[in-house]
């Protein structure tokens, strides 16, 4: 429904823009839409179920915005995961071409490379703040452009999570004994960091965590945060709520581009493409900055036990984390982009430390 409203606004601003252009031009050429403008039809492979709106919905808003801003010319299909692509395969796919888009998490593919674990989010690493400036003002899209550019393809920022809950347990976690030998979904360097604290990590893609956790295949499970949990069901089958998801403070979601469809696009398409790219950005983050706190309500109010991890939980994911997220380091390409996100990080930190922090703290304990 909102979206529709936001579409109708939009499609009004640019008939609106388009009248006024015409107004006493005298201009009797045929409109530039004819000759520069090739109709395209354009396939995006996401990493995400339909369902989720805020995820998903994001590569919609995307597709909606170059739609109107090329007139209807340039069209992009959404695909969700698993119709066409697998939801841990849209890189692969991307890479060969079999899609021109795909909308995904790039630390889905730290196997192939550590490094991509940057360009959405690492343990105790950046925020969505954070991340966004790094990215667009920091160098840090740049950086990962190095790395994506060895796969024939084009990245940009495509939404963010903000910080995540920690997730899902079927049981009580009092200590970091606890965790040993917990079965539990959760990707990234944050699995990586579980694994070396005792846990056994399973890759379970979000439309499939559900049954995993249901049937006893997995103790555990991370996803989002509240309202994305709520609406996969994960209230019903484990009864503790843990935060702060330390594995992801601020998770980027990644729009990748095949380097060689890109590079056919005339420029106003590619200026449609990303000014597209930047919307599904502020969609997103700001859609779950609304839907979250509602669903956080329903779900404490309905029985789900709401709990911070325990401290020495806390203190050994931070050390882990810091020891792994360094091993990286003997790669060069790792290293370069390693120092910058830290030294982003850290510069952020001193700034938000002061005003931001000293007023969260006051205003959220009254
Ligand atoms: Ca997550």
């Amino acid at each position: 429904m909102k979206r529709r409203r936001f579409i109708k606004s939009t499609a009004i601003g640019a008939a609106t823009a388009s009248v006024l252009a015409g107004c006493g031009t005298g201009n009797t050429e045929a409109p530039a839409v004819q000759t520069d403008s090739p109709a395209l039809r354009w396939r995006l492979a996401s990493s995400f179920a339909r369902s989720l709106d805020t995820i998903y919905g994001a590569a919609d808003i995307m597709a909606s915005y170059v739609n109107e801003l090329t007139g209807g010319r340039f069209t992009i299909r959404v695909y969700p995961a698993g119709e066409i692509v697998p939801a841990f395969e849209v890189l692969e796919s991307v890479q060969k071409g079999s899609v021109q888009l795909g909308h995904t998490a790039s630390y889905y593919y730290i196997g192939k490379n550590p490094a991509f674990a940057f360009d959405t989010t690492i343990p105790f690493g950046l925020t969505a703040r954070q991340f966004n400036s790094w990215a667009y003002h920091g160098g840090g899209l740049g950086l990962m452009r190095e790395l994506y550019a060895d796969y024939g393809i084009i990245n940009f920022p495509g939404g963010n999570t903000g910080t995540q809950m920690g997730g899902w347990f079927r049981r009580e976690i009092n200590s970091l004994n606890d965790l040993r030998g917990l079965a539990m979904r959760i990707p990234g360097l944050g699995g990586r960091v579980m694994d070396r604290l005792g846990v056994t990590v399973q890759q379970i893609p979000g439309g499939e965590i559900y049954p995993a956790l249901e049937r006893g295949v997995i103790d555990a499970a991370e996803w989002v945060g509240p309202y994305d949990d709520e609406k996969l069901g994960f209230n019903n089958v484990a009864d503790y709520y843990y935060y702060p998801g330390w594995w992801e403070p601020g998770a980027n979601l990644s729009f990748l581009v095949n380097r060689v469809a890109w590079d056919g696009l005339p420029p106003h398409y590619q200026a449609a493409l990303e000014a597209g790219m930047e919307a599904a950005n502020m969609y997103m983050l700001s859609r779950y900055d609304a839907v979250n706190p509602p669903a956080m309500r329903r779900l404490a109010e309905s029985g789900t036990q709401v709990r911070p991890f325990p401290e020495d939980v806390m203190a050994a994911a931070f050390t882990t984390s810091r020891e792994i997220i360094q091993e990286g380091t003997s790669d060069p390409a790792y290293a370069k982009i390693h120092v910058a996100y830290h030294e982003w990080r850290d510069e952020g930190n001193r700034w938000l430390g002061l005003a931001q922090n000293a007023y969260a703290s006051f205003v959220h304990n009254r």
